[in-house]
């Protein structure tokens, strides 16, 4: 049991809020601070105010966050606002003593480069501290990470082959809209591509290789290969991996939004100068698309994502797939929120679980495979994220 603060008030967080504020047993306190505070109190009147406090603040500003930390004392900072803010964040929880989760690694603002290199480098602060950090715990990364740990654990004494597959079959009804924060989202689907093969990174261009793959109670959805952060940690950890890829999955509608986007500089993230002053083309993009956040209400279809995997068992060749469908229509009903920020708001508040109880806890900086995947595994069936196990079956990669 303990008290955690929770940073950012989006689309990811309502799903946070609301799991954590259902499991009182677990968490003692929940404060909710984000840089707009009528957003945590809209969040917190839907779960009940009694449960939840909330606060402003910005958390580009260190001494803003140091000061909020050390008046309220929680156990766990979480940070669900964006990937700007993980340094900012975890060097407040060095400063007040106070470990540290997040959903996604670091990237600055100036170049959409992913890389934890900047995270990693707290490990040794950490581990003095006596502070754990958890790395990534939304679905991907996050649940696709200890998919592939529990299967290493229980199914394989060496895994070969990884591919990571990201299915969002769902329809909001709206011509273009992303799943989340317009700005992260869109810096990362128009990357370059990348994988691991043979010990070293293979770059491709921007959706360069692609094919149909076959989701369960879904069917046949055109895949594209790019480069997703677990990916960088899996092949650290399970250094037997030959080759690691990520494939998402894209409607022609979207890609073609994307491409002109792109075309008339839309997508840019070098200022520019309108109307007298500077703005960022991508960061004005995003003031006129949805809102991650608001998709709910007319979601339909699901979400499934998951991991192909082939290695050996026994000196054996094995195949096996693991992963979660999540139904739009379901994650609103429960939480008002649509199926993506549900499948990574959950494993947040699993996290945090997993923390407070003291079952993920150890000092240092980790990324979530380097935990026992069990008990979190045991908790993805209890709240709402339901996994699924096949055997030997044709991985179509
Ligand atoms: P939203 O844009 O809906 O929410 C982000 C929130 O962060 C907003 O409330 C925003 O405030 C707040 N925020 C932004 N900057 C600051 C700041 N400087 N100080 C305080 N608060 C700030 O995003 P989502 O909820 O859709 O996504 C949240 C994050 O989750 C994403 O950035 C993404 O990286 C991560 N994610 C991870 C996934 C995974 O599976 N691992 C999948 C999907 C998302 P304001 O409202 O004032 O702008």
């Amino acid at each position: 049991m303990g008290k955690v603060l929770v940073i950012g008030a989006g689309g990811v967080s309502t799903v946070v809020i609301s799991k954590m504020a259902s499991m009182p047993d677990v968490f003692s306190g929940i404060l909710l601070a984000s840089r707009t505070k009528s957003k945590c109190d809209a969040i917190a009147e839907k779960v009940g105010k009694d449960r939840v406090q909330t606060a402003q603040i910005d958390a580009d500003k260190v001494p803003q966050l140091v000061k909020l930390i050390k008046s309220y004392m929680p156990d766990l900072v979480v940070n669900v606002a964006l990937p700007y803010q993980d340094i900012h964040i975890m060097d407040a929880c060095l400063e007040t003593g106070v470990s540290y989760l997040d959903t996604a690694n670091y990237e600055p603002r100036e170049e959409a480069k992913y890389e934890y290199s900047w995270q990693w480098a707290f490990r040794e602060k950490y581990r003095k501290a006596g502070l754990t950090a958890i790395l990534g715990c939304g679905f991907d990364p996050g649940v696709t990470s200890i998919f592939t740990a529990y299967a290493a654990k229980h199914h394989f004494d060496e895994l070969n082959y990884l591919d990571i597959v990201d299915c969002n079959a769902g329809d909001h009804g709206k011509p273009f809209a992303t799943n989340f924060n317009p700005e992260i989202n869109i810096r990362e689907v128009t990357q370059k591509g990348k994988y691991w093969e043979n010990g070293k990174w293979i770059y491709t261009k921007p959706h360069e290789i692609h094919k149909p793959l076959n989701y369960p109670e879904i069917g046949p959805r055109e895949s594209y290969l790019i480069y997703h952060e677990e990916l960088e940690s899996l092949v650290k950890n399970f250094p037997s991996l030959k080759r690691a890829r990520f494939w998402m999955t894209f409607g022609q509608e979207y890609l073609t939004h994307l491409r002109v986007i792109q075309n008339i500089g839309m997508a840019g993230i070098e200022p520019v100068m309108f109307d007298g002053r500077e703005i960022i083309p991508l960061q004005f993009l995003k003031a006129v698309l949805p809102d991650p956040g608001e998709l709910g209400e007319n979601y339909k279809g699901q979400t499934s994502i998951g991991c192909r995997i082939k290695g050996l068992k026994n000196g054996k060749v094995k195949t096996y797939y693991i992963y979660n469908n999540c139904s739009h229509e379901a994650a609103y009903a429960e939480t008002g929120a649509q199926g993506v920020s549900y499948t990574t708001g959950v494993p947040v508040a699993i996290g945090a679980m997993m923390y407070l109880k003291g079952i993920w806890n150890k000092p240092g900086v980790f990324n979530v495979e380097e935990f026992d995947p069990d008990p979190f595994m045991e908790q993805l069936n209890l709240l709402g994220l339901p996994w699924v196990e096949l055997h030997d079956v044709d991985l179509e990669l």
